[in-house]
């Protein structure tokens, strides 16, 4: 038998389920491994091994007692912008101070239902506004696959953490690109379901017409079982979608025969440089190998999603993030009055980008410019809508890469525009709302790298297309297995 932490959750859950080992071993192999190599990944912000024992005493008793469940014994690290029941939860943030959620999201709810057991509460760029995790407070997390390197973001810890074996499966949050991205930088597979398919109750809110969670995985399968688990109405959610969710781990396939995938004109991968390009190339050429007929379609709008999202995103997240203010939760500094203390309070509770998109999104819904910036990019954002819409009477999915670039080098991205520019493939997806997944395809070498860096295929489809993407995506990386290629530096 392949060691615990090489095992998949589906593996897991079998065995757990079969008592061909105990959840308890489960754990305990997770935490040593956790023990062993965080120190220089840096993949959690709070570990949870006390609680994590328990809960694997908990799912030992219930399998005793004859329960099945999907995920038993199945090790997952939690973003830290999820809320988890009596711990810690940061959001990557100095302003929440030692807050502890008094609740646990709907998503995680389900997870440990199924006999899932968080194992730590994962780094994240600061309220998940971020593609590194150097916007984090609560400290740095390192590329398992190249230390010197940022793991991406803002789900960076939950991709790190999966990586180097810390835990088998991990929730991240998307709003413009965060599972995704960091996914591609860690080698792993990251899928962003349809908006409104996975609760947002629990999840600490950025953008709220964006934020999706959906998880990480070292297998498609995986991601396709944890989404199945997860996803499916909740009435504490107002925009989660009462709609049923198909089974997704079935929807598996080997080939892509009778499927059109699109290939977006305007995202032409040669403005990626010739390593990437030819990688692109190929994976494309892979998929028509698979049986799919590959076929050219436009998303003239695309190009502005970037713009569009830095409007929409912060005027959102200057909304939501009003609440933090000292009076309720986490941090307060005192001051003469309570409009001192509020100032002071966020003064130094939030970091320089958190404030920057503050600032600009307090800006884009102030009177007088309302129209001109939030007003816009709504009407845009529809437009971008519209182009996926008449795509997908042309293809069933679309292909094109999930990053620009490989995993970068710390401080690389000092200027705020040059971070953004790394959600340019990710962002129009979420704009429309879609579900898309990045699934690895390659290595390439990286400007001053020493070893080769992973890269991610991304994957979309029309709304409520999770088992035709994930299926699609499965077919793919059995045929390539390049998530063999990777080389873990711890
Ligand atoms: N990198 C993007 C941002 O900074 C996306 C973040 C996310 O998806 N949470 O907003």
């Amino acid at each position: 038998m392949r060691p615990v932490i090489e095992q998949s959750a589906a593996e897991l859950a079998r065995a757990v389920g079969a008592k061909e080992i105990s959840a308890r071993d489960v754990i305990e192999a997770t935490l040593a491994q956790i023990d062993a190599v965080d120190g220089s990944v840096g993949a959690y912000i709070t570990s949870l091994h006390e609680m994590a024992r328990a809960s694997a005493l908990a799912v030992d008793r219930r399998i005793a007692a004859g329960e099945k469940m999907r995920l038993a014994g199945v090790p997952v690290a939690v973003k830290d912008n999820m809320c988890l029941a009596g711990t810690r939860t940061t959001c990557g943030s100095k302003i929440l101070g030692d807050w502890i959620a008094p609740y646990t999201a709907t998503a995680v709810q389900r997870i440990i239902e199924a006999g899932g057991i968080p194992v730590g509460k994962s780094n994240l760029d600061e309220f998940a506004m971020g593609s590194s995790c150097e916007n984090s407070a609560r400290g740095i997390t390192r590329n398992p696959l190249a230390l010197d390197r940022v793991p991406g973001g803002s789900s960076g810890g939950s991709a790190a953490a999966v990586a180097s074996r810390q835990a088998v499966v991990g929730l991240g949050s998307d709003t413009g690109g965060s599972i995704r991205e960091p996914a591609a930088f860690c080698g792993v597979t990251g899928f962003k379901p349809t908006y409104g398919r996975v609760s947002r109750y629990g999840l600490i809110a950025f953008a709220s017409s964006l934020d999706q969670i959906g998880p990480l995985a070292r297998t498609v399968e995986d991601a396709a079982l944890i989404y199945e688990v997860m996803a499916g109405h909740d009435g504490m959610d107002s925009t989660s979608i009462d709609r049923d969710v198909e089974p997704a781990v079935t929807a598996m396939r080997s080939d892509l025969r009778g499927l059109r995938i699109g290939i977006v004109k305007e995202f032409d991968t040669g403005k990626l440089g010739h390593e990437i390009d030819a990688l692109y190339k190929r994976a494309f050429a892979d998929l028509r190998k698979l049986g799919a007929d590959l076929v050219d379609v436009s998303l003239p709008t695309a190009e502005f999603g970037l713009a569009t999202y830095y409007l929409i995103a912060p005027a959102e997240c200057s909304s939501n993030l009003a609440r933090f203010d000292g009076v309720r939760y986490g941090l307060r500094v005192d001051g003469a009055d309570v409009g001192e203390m509020y100032e002071r309070t966020r003064a130094a509770g939030f970091g320089p980008e958190v404030k920057r998109r503050i600032l600009i999104g307090t800006y884009a819904l102030s009177s007088g410019y309302y129209d001109a910036y939030y007003v816009k990019a709504q009407k845009v954002r529809t437009l971008i809508a519209r182009d996926f819409q008449r795509a997908f009477e042309e293809c069933d999915l679309i292909a094109c890469p999930a990053a620009s670039s490989p995993a970068f080098g710390f401080n690389a991205k000092s200027d705020p525009y040059s971070m953004y520019l790394m959600d340019y493939y990710t962002i129009p997806m979420s704009l429309a709302g879609l579900p898309a997944l990045s699934v690895p395809c390659g290595s390439v070498t990286g400007e001053g790298a020493h070893e080769p860096l992973p890269m991610g295929l991304q994957l979309c489809g029309p709304l409520f297309s999770e088992c035709a993407l994930l299926g699609a995506a499965h077919a793919y990386e059995q045929a390539s297995q390049h998530a063999k290629e990777y080389k873990l530096a711890i």
